[in-house]
């Protein structure tokens, strides 16, 4: 595989390289970003590039190496994926023996750990240990969404590798430019990425249901603004139910509301939502676009009250209210 292959990151991408040229490595690395953004396939990608052995600057996909690395078997090259439970105990056994043993053909062993926040205390003193007194062969490569949530003795010995999120106007355009989609879907998906061109292209093939949600806030806030207190009420059912996406949601909400007001405004050309020009319309009629911005701002607040633990139903309830008053 090649860095070419991963959208965007272009600094991490020659930080990585640079290092393999000038013999540069450390033992410990952190790749720290947003999901789905390509964090495990830049760590398999350098892992194949630190055991290429027939260049320093890009994987020849030729050597020995390079097609076991492709295969997923090569036997120095160990990764461990945590996303459905934290790893075993005969995991960590395995791991305590083998981090120790020379590696099987290559130079460097290489532990690539995914979701490597949700490793057990155990399996993290395993790594803490290796990283105090590192065999000179080895490499652990970390994968979290958040550095934060590793020890702070692991973090203290790693170098921290971040990933950058892109604006919405760079994943625009690189949707028109590389995956051939039509300038006005690319700004609907790219509204909703997040920054990430992964999550766009999921929204895209229906993996990622961000525009199924849309479909459902776009109805509720159809039925608060008709029914008023009346639907308020019963649309907490559907907030308490959407708990765990909440997040989602009131990104979502944010978007419809701001597309609302550039309706209001008549600012066309910042419109994510195009597709749904005709129920924005509906639902900006009659509206006053300063209460539209104060909307805004009471979803961006409870967005900010929900990370601060505050009561969640009421933060919800309030947040309906202010919208149906509107
Ligand atoms: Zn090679």
């Amino acid at each position: 595989m090649q860095f070419d292959s991963i959208v965007g990151q272009d600094r991490v991408k020659d930080y990585l390289t640079n290092s393999v040229k000038k013999d540069n490595l450390t033992h410990g690395y952190i790749f720290e970003g947003p999901k789905n953004i390509g964090k495990l396939e830049m760590a398999k990608i350098f892992a194949q590039l630190i055991l290429c052995k027939n260049s320093k600057e890009k994987p020849c996909e030729k050597c020995s190496s390079c097609i076991k690395t492709n295969a997923n078997s090569h036997p120095d090259i160990h990764i461990l994926k945590l996303d459905e439970n934290s790893i075993k105990r005969k995991d960590i056994d395995e791991l305590q023996n083998s981090i120790y043993i020379k590696p099987y053909e290559s130079k460097k062993k290489i532990y690539i750990i995914d979701d490597s926040h949700k490793m057990t205390v155990q399996a993290a003193n395993t790594f803490l240990k290796t990283l105090e007194e590192p065999p000179e062969d080895t490499i652990i490569i970390m994968i979290t969404i958040n550095k934060d949530l590793l020890l702070d003795t692991i973090v203290s010995r790693c170098q921290i590798i971040n990933f950058e999120m892109l604006g919405h106007k760079e994943v625009e355009k690189i949707l028109v430019q590389e995956y051939n989609i039509d300038s006005e879907k690319s700004k609907l998906l790219a509204g909703y990425s997040k920054g990430n061109v992964y999550k766009a292209l999921k929204i895209l093939d229906g993996e990622d249901k961000t525009l199924e949600y849309r479909d459902e806030i776009v109805n509720i806030v159809d039925k608060i603004f008709e029914d008023g207190k009346r639907a308020v009420f019963d649309y907490e059912k559907y907030f308490n139910s959407g708990k765990d996406n909440i997040d989602e949601i009131l990104d979502i909400l944010l978007i419809w509301f701001r597309d609302i007001l550039f309706v209001k405004e008549n600012i066309s050309d910042m419109i994510i939502n195009k597709d749904k020009l005709e129920v924005l319309e509906k639902q900006s009629k009659g509206k006053n676009s300063i209460r539209l911005a104060e909307i805004y701002d009471i979803i961006q607040k409870t967005y900010d009250d929900f990370n601060k633990n505050v009561n969640y139903n009421l933060i919800i309830d309030n947040m309906l209210l202010k919208i149906q008053e509107v």
